[in-house]
């Protein structure tokens, strides 16, 4: 490999004048923005790889045909794309705008399969089904580029989505009803995030009331900044 290796004296950092870190940034991201407009949404699970193909934004009627067709074909060198730069393995399935014409359904069909050509990882792939979905696998060798650079998020444990303030309030409100029972305490306090503790005292505060007086005791309201929106204490005394 020596002849093929240059010395690179330049100041700019390499990964800026080749945009990699803007491909790496993009490779991260579940959307994928393409040129005309339309987009890729690839969902990564532990089972499966899911990418969706969407136009983005008004399809007129005439024409129709012909722009889900040049959307699908800009899609299936994209995802091919895509899934050799995130190194995805396993079965991906791939949900291309509804086509009704035939050949429209083989160019897109073909498309995808000389793109994928291009990779050295083997991938099977099926026709493309009634639904427009294509099923198809890409052998799993090593990681995947999000298992490489990212680990699961510590607060929602990567489930993507949080508890919702209120939904914590509600969650705070009947673990105190079941403290109550447990322990004959005098008085409660509630340790939690800033934003729950501000719902709790202002759209919750009639609950709140009402729970102090159900439990003949009062519950006061404390805000750590330094709990994440999950994170709460119940403090007995
Ligand atoms: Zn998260």
């Amino acid at each position: 490999m020596t002849e093929r290796i240059e010395h690179y004296a330049g100041e700019r950092p390499l990964f800026d004048l080749y945009h990699v870190e803007e491909e790496i940034e993009n490779a991260l991201q579940s959307r994928v923005n393409l040129k005309s407009g339309a987009y890729l949404v690839i969902d990564q699970t532990e089972a499966l790889t899911t990418v969706d193909v969407n136009t983005g934004g008004f399809v007129g009627r005439r024409n129709q045909e012909e722009t889900i067709l040049k959307t699908n074909l800009e899609a299936a060198a994209a995802i091919a794309r895509q899934l050799r730069l995130r190194n995805i393995g396993g079965m991906i399935i791939i949900d291309f705008i509804d086509m009704d014409n035939e050949e429209h359904k083989r160019r897109v069909q073909r498309t995808l399969e000389k793109a994928l050509q291009n990779d050295r990882t083997r991938c099977t792939i099926t026709q493309i089904s009634a639904l427009g979905l294509v099923e198809m696998t890409r052998k799993r060798t090593r990681e995947s580029l999000r298992q490489i650079l990212c680990e699961p998020c510590p607060y929602c444990q990567g489930r993507g989505f949080l508890k919702t303030a209120e939904t914590l309030c509600y969650e705070i409100l009947r673990e105190i009803v079941r403290e109550t029972r447990a322990y004959p305490t005098e008085r409660f306090t509630v340790l939690a995030s800033p934003q729950v503790v501000n719902k709790l005292l202002d759209e919750e505060s009639t609950s709140l009331a009402a729970l102090e007086e159900f439990i003949g005791r009062p519950i006061k309201v404390q805000a750590e900044s330094t709990y994440t929106q999950e994170q709460y204490d119940i403090v007995f005394f």
